[in-house]
């Protein structure tokens, strides 16, 4: 099976006397850097000026400092800026000032993996992903646990890339739940495919779609927000605690009987296509320079379809719904 490393597996010892630079103080950011001050490591975060995430490091107590003048001197530096910025914020601030013989470390693998980043000889490139949003790995922590992290090593002219990655992993509570090693291909293809495919763009769609069938056949919103978008997660909640047979049989017979006829009517041999097709573009980078193009452009495509969600009829309905329901945190 898949090794597992746990923190008797790690030597904390790869970071100690290290100099480490934390680039973005986001979702992701502020988690890895929190949790390494407290384990008594020396962090630094870098941002631009002006930010609000400037004035929250500082608050928390880090030393904040511009991106160039974090990276100068560094042993580490971990990028955690949008990854539609890092390639141009690596040639303008981070390559210049990359100390001989640095590491460099990422959350996800998609500018290495694209090639949007391709770092000189002597730098040491690992990643650390955690498997959940960074306010989970924050809360986790703060709790005793973690979140399982993922580590992979893209080029090690040191020569303890892994090890670095480990500790790191280890440095961030990932050593108390579980530490994977994978690759940069690996992580960046299938963390894009299930996004795209299943966890974002095939669940909201289909929550979507369904809500429009119900409400354009003349029934009431207000059952269809319910059927179709509120019950996801109480049924997510149950496969996520015990599989898909402890939610199956969670639900009426009636419920499973519907979902074994049903579900191959909707997800058809012919989706199953489509996916192979969105895989594709993955592996080919076209999917990494649509994104990016998009970006360059001023993201007119992002706008468009924040603008075209922010007036459907299942975000107002959704809006009033959730005021019935004061448990549900703003
Ligand atoms: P966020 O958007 O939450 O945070 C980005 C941070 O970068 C902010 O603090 C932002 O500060 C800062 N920033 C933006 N532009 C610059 C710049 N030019 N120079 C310096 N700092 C800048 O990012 P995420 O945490 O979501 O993502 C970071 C990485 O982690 C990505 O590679 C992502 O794929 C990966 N990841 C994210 C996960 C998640 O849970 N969100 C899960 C696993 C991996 P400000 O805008 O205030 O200036
Ligand atoms: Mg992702
Ligand atoms: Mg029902």
């Amino acid at each position: 099976g898949t090794t597992v490393y746990y923190d008797a597996d790690c030597d904390l010892s790869k970071l100690e006397g290290k100099k480490i630079t934390v680039l973005g103080y986001g979702s992701q950011g502020h988690a890895h850097s929190l949790n390494l001050k407290e384990g008594g490591f020396d962090v630094t975060v870098g941002l631009r000026k002006g930010s609000k995430s400037w004035d929250e490091a500082t608050e928390a107590g880090f030393t904040v400092k511009e991106t160039a003048d974090a990276v100068k001197g560094a042993d580490i530096v971990m990028i955690l800026i949008p990854d539609e910025l890092q390639a141009e914020v690596y040639a303008k601030d981070i390559a210049p000032n990359l100390k001989e013989g640095a590491y460099i470390a990422f959350g996800h693998g998609f500018n290495i993996h694209f090639e949007k980043i391709v770092p000189r000889e002597d730098i040491s490139v690992f990643m650390v992903a955690p498997k959940g949003p960074g306010h989970l790995v924050r809360r986790t922590f703060q709790e005793g646990s973690g979140v399982p992290c993922l580590v992979a090593v893209e080029k090690d002219p040191a020569g303890d890339a892994m090890e670095v990655a480990k500790a790191w992993a280890s440095a961030i509570g990932g050593g108390r739940s579980g530490i994977l090693e994978t690759t940069f291909r690996q992580e960046t293809e299938t963390d894009l495919f299930g996004e795209q495919v299943v966890l974002c763009g095939g669940v909201v769609e289909l929550m979507k779609v369904g809500f429009e069938v119900l409400t354009e056949a003349g029934y009431d919103p207000v059952n269809a927000y319910f059927e179709c978008i509120h019950e996801m997660k109480l049924i997510v909640d149950l496969i996520y605690e015990g599989g898909l047979a402890t939610m199956r049989s969670s639900i009426s017979n009636t419920a499973e009987y519907g979902d074994y006829l049903t579900g191959p009517k909707i997800i058809t041999p012919e989706t199953k296509e489509a996916m192979r097709g969105v895989l594709k573009d993955i592996q080919s980078g076209k999917f990494a320079d649509d994104f990016l193009a998009d970006y360059k452009a001023g993201q007119p495509f992002l706008k468009e379809k924040r603008q075209e969600f922010a007036n459907h009829g299942v975000e107002k309905v959704g809006a009033e719904l959730r005021k019935l329901m004061p448990w549900i945190k703003k």
